[in-house]
């Protein structure tokens, strides 16, 4: 019905306003007047972009400031003969005197001037950095005599963008649903008299989630995301009643908003709630470990029903997230019911058969709300995802959403060309993804051909690699995290030929004759491709030289040095490792994770001299992790054997770990070192049987400080092999050689 009124409106408009030839104006000699106060944000927008083009700041003014004969941008201003503005609907027209800017409030009218300067003027707003693009131009040409936009969806956005998504015409049109994580505060307000609104938790008790060492029954102890995090009593009556009261008393909307918390823990284990679901031990082929479905959506069908008692028209949103995220295996929706469907699955395939098992399960009203994007565009590194995600939307938006809601946007410059194409098919979904490309790349002048071409290798890649193995991938990345999925197998995707390649597009595309801002829009993905070369070899082909070459980049180029989103895939880069050793000189060489490992509880080691015991004869003792202290070695790995584990669990006391190193003879002119990463508490360092060094528990850090130890008076440069055994003492808590030991030198 939306979209038939939509075109009924479009004909009248293109009747209304014929084809006339170019009309020219002079800058110098124009005014913006804004109709209320309401549109002076969008005659400020005008006025900066004007600008940007012409070189001329044309004023705001009010009428009895008009000098006459200047010609008038009159933003909110309709004009007599026009018909009146349907929901989401922008319109500008130009005529001689005047050029009109309005629509469906003050929204439509600013929307009216981005859709007049990105047609008109040719302006490009191509990323959240802020990047604006446009044709210079004075006296200005405008060749039609106007233009029409209108909202294809109710609502659509992509989060975290400010003024780019306000110019991307983002936002709520007509009739959003009310969605988004509803019971954040019901703890804080409920939690002391209506225990019976909350889950009982796998803990016993109808509170958040206690933290390891907390006792779950002190409920007034749980505060901020602990309390926000809190899940509902699914099938508490008493709650549903007061849902509907509350949505009664406090809301506009006819949207009854009862989407569950933020979380994978804490879920109702009493028995209302586990009668309801279906086989909640076998979920979907996800990782989630429960499937909840059925009993949110009869919370859902129930809350539908008493709330459509009240208001006929009322509607109930709540999502498709996580636990609950496939479709229900019992029950039916109620058509009052809108589902807000989060997918962790990013191919069209699988997208489409979420959608159908929703459709199904009789879901009649959804909007897409796709999570976690910054695991696509969290990586600095081109993965040509563009039409990827082009075609996603558009294989969603033909079941006609109420919108789009994409969440956690990451932010490179290689993502923002998705995002553009995103915001824009959004915008006008009816249009291909080569019309926004061409938008997109205008941007670039006459550099638009190289750079497109640049593009279009990238996306090579993602039609022969990426796409093909994304479900492969999400799975390598653990938690869909497809960035880390690709970056833990980075010399699977990626040759160094790819990136001669995409330089040389990007040499041709500085080539060209280009404008100041087209050049430094290339020369921004120049250091952007130079950057993901550095990020490759330091990961796919991993040494020192490598991840200091990175570093050094970062910093000559006022790059972040160690990105915060690196977290997630361990030190791959190893640009921590060569930072943690900047005072050494590589290689830095790791000395083996796991030591042989004896425990001495009677302190006899000393006067039995173990610390000359011979590498065939400590090989025969049990093994340790490096990399832990000895209470908790890691439960995957094979040593220490059950038994030492036992032992140590909690051992205070004494014990000893010893291995070889093999120190290069290249290494003999220069300072060799042990450097321990962290000793917890006290140890005792012998190296080819004779003491090297000591690290006494003195200050409170000592535990956890990395020190060194001079090794050159006892290397015997005779033998392959240098003999490294140490003597642990740890009086209280957590002890052991926990951090990894390295070899490191400094030159002379
Ligand atoms: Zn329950």
């Amino acid at each position: 019905m939306f979209r038939r009124l939509c075109a009924a409106v479009l004909v009248a408009v293109l009747t209304a306003f014929p084809a006339t030839a170019a009309i020219t104006i002079i800058p110098e000699k124009a005014a913006v007047m804004a109709a209320t106060k309401a549109d002076i944000p969008a005659a400020e927008e005008l006025i900066l972009h004007l600008e940007l083009v012409t070189g001329c700041k044309v004023p705001l003014l009010t009428a009895g400031q008009v000098a006459d004969g200047a010609f008038i941008f009159a933003v909110g201003t309709v004009p007599a003969d026009a018909a009146p503005a349907v929901i989401g609907e922008a319109v500008w027209s130009v005529t001689p005197q005047k050029a009109y800017f309005y629509g469906d409030g003050a929204k439509g009218a600013r929307n009216a001037v981005y859709d007049f300067l990105e047609d008109e003027l040719g302006v490009r707003w191509l990323n959240r950095d802020g990047d604006i693009a446009y044709r210079s131009q004075n006296p200005l040409i405008i060749n039609a005599s106007s233009g029409r936009w209108q909202a294809a969806f109710r609502h659509f956005g992509i989060r975290g963008g400010k003024i780019w998504n306000i110019r991307q015409r983002m936002g709520a049109y007509n009739d959003p649903p009310k969605y988004g994580h509803a019971f954040t505060k019901l703890w804080q307000q409920y939690g002391a008299t209506n225990p019976e609104f909350f889950a009982l938790t796998r803990l016993g008790v109808r509170a958040p989630v206690a933290k390891p060492g907390q006792d779950p029954n002190d409920i007034a102890a749980f505060t901020g995301k602990a309390a926000e995090a809190i899940k509902i009593c699914v099938s508490s009556t008493a709650l549903y009643d007061h849902i509907i009261a509350q949505w009664q008393k406090t809301s506009k909307s006819r949207y009854v908003n009862i989407c569950e918390n933020d979380g994978n823990d804490g879920f109702c284990t009493c028995p209302g709630c586990t009668a309801l679901d279906v086989n909640s031990e076998l979920p979907a082929d996800n990782v989630f470990s429960r499937h909840y479905t059925d009993r949110y959506m009869h919370m859902a069908n129930e809350i539908a029903k008493a709330a459509v008692a009240i208001r006929p028209d009322a509607r109930v949103a709540t999502y498709a997230y996580n636990e609950y995220e496939t479709p229900p295996r019992r029950v039916k929706l109620l058509p009052a019911v809108t589902i807000g469907i989060v997918p962790t699955v990013f191919d069209v395939e699988s997208s489409l058969q979420l959608l159908q098992g929703w459709k199904q399960a009789g879901m009649t009203e959804f909007f897409w709300r796709p999570n976690q994007h910054y695991y696509f565009d969290g990586a600095r590194m081109p993965f040509g995802l563009e039409k990827h995600f082009f075609e996603l939307f558009q294989a969603i938006q033909v079941h006609q959403p109420t919108g789009f809601d994409y969440d956690a946007p990451g932010s490179n410059i290689y993502s923002e060309f998705s995002y553009y194409v995103l915001a824009k098919a959004m915008q006008e979904p009816d249009k291909p993804f080569e019309h926004w490309e061409q938008h997109f790349l205008q941007a670039y002048g006459a550099a638009a051909p190289a750079v497109g071409a640049y593009y279009r290798h990238w996306r090579g890649l993602w039609d022969a690699k990426f796409g093909p193995q994304l479900k492969d991938i999400l799975v390598k990345g653990k938690v869909f995290n497809f960035a880390r999925g690709v970056m833990w197998n980075l010399k699977d995707f990626y040759t160094e030929a790819d990136f001669d390649a995409t330089d040389a597009h990007l040499v041709e595309a500085a080539a060209q004759d280009l404008q100041p801002r087209e050049r430094a829009l290339v020369d921004k993905l120049r250091l952007a491709n130079a950057h993901s070369r550095q990020i490759f070899l330091a990961v796919a082909r991993p040494s020192d030289d490598n991840s200091l070459a990175l570093l050094k980049f970062r910093r000559e180029h006022g790059l972040e040095e160690f990105p915060h989103h690196e977290q997630y895939w361990g030190d791959i880069t190893g640009v921590r490792r060569v930072e943690q050793f900047k005072e050494f000189t590589p290689p830095y060489l790791r000395t083996p994770l796991f030591w042989s490992f004896r425990l001495d509880p009677k302190d006899e080691g000393q006067a039995q001299q173990w610390f000359k015991t011979a590498p065939a004869d400590f090989r025969k003792w049990d093994k340790m992790p490096t990399n832990s202290n000895w209470e908790n070695p890691g439960r995957h790995y094979s040593y220490p054997s059950p038994e030492t584990r036992a032992l140590t669990a909690n051992y205070d006391g004494i014990a000893w770990y010893a291995t070889t190193v093999t120190v290069p003879t290249d290494w003999q002119n220069r300072d060799v070192l042990l450097y321990f990463g962290a000793v917890d508490e006290s140890c005792w360092i012998y190296v080819n049987d004779k003491p090297a060094g000591e690290h006494l528990f003195r200050n409170r850090d000592d535990w956890t400080t990395p020190f060194t130890i001079p090794i050159n008076d006892v290397i015997d440069w005779s033998k392959p092999e240098q003999t490294i055994i140490v003597r642990v003492e740890d009086k209280a808590g957590a002890g052991g050689i926990w951090k990894p030991v390295w070899l490191v030198s400094k030159a002379r």
